[in-house]
């Protein structure tokens, strides 16, 4: 199975000392390095200030069966031409993991459909419940996890009534958060989850880092991955 980790990495994390106490090399090389100890075969690639997802080629996406995003303060950099690309890839079977901040992504917007906007707070505890305990994602955890320092994201969440509610977050503020949700676009399958602010542990915790390679191995398409369908008779549109 091919994993493909597309994560910011600009100056503002390579130069933080916090985030780079977690992620000495990247968040991006922090999951590569979970996903490659699980058996998947996986690219990492990232983002710098400015870029607009050029290390995410055609070649690297085109080979990708899972792809894994992690955004903060650089979606709006991210070409749209990049964005159908993924968008389209995922309706032919790519399974797609949107993690944290990355619900103001470009691809996740465009592939729910709504503002994906909530509410946030720095430097929170977090009760993560399984809401789902027969889902595969939730294989082998406890009915609730402790993150003892996670940034608070609370309701509203401004998204689709999810497919599959797996996990819902409660913070020590008092807030929930529908943590971990599915979605299912054309063949391919979508995995949301919150947990993993840039300069908190969340991917060290031994039962994310579970939560995140059960996630792959459900997103993981069951066939070959085809090409889009273009309708004959509509041009094909074009994105700026
Ligand atoms: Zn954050």
């Amino acid at each position: 199975m091919k994993v493909t980790v597309f994560s910011e990495h600009g100056k503002s994390h390579r130069e933080n000392p916090e985030v780079v106490n977690r992620h000495p090399h990247g968040i991006h090389r922090t999951l590569k390095e979970l996903f490659d100890g699980a058996g998947f075969d996986t690219t990492a690639v990232w983002q710098d200030d400015g870029d607009d997802g050029s290390m995410l080629t055609d070649e690297i996406l085109n080979d990708t069966d899972v792809l894994v995003w992690w955004g903060h303060c650089m979606h709006e950099n991210v070409s749209d031409a990049l964005v159908e690309k993924i968008v389209k890839r995922v309706q032919c079977g790519m399974g797609v993991m949107f993690l944290h901040s990355a619900h103001m992504s470009k691809p996740f917007r465009r592939l729910l459909g709504t503002a994906c906007t909530l509410k946030w707070r720095d430097n929170d505890r977090e009760r993560l419940w399984v809401s789902a305990p027969a889902h595969p994602i939730a294989a082998g955890l406890p009915e609730h996890i402790e993150l003892e320092v996670e940034e608070m994201y609370g309701e509203h969440f401004d998204i689709p009534a999810p497919e599959e509610l797996v996990f819902i977050g409660w913070f020590a503020g008092g807030e929930v958060f529908r943590s971990g949700v599915t979605y299912t676009r054309g063949k391919g399958k979508i995995f949301y989850f919150q947990p993993g602010h840039e300069s908190n542990p969340s991917y060290h915790n031994e039962y994310v880092r579970k939560i995140l390679v059960n996630a792959v191995n459900w997103l993981a398409p069951t066939f070959p991955i085809g090409k889009p369908v273009e309708c004959p008779c509509v041009e094909p549109l074009e994105y700026k």
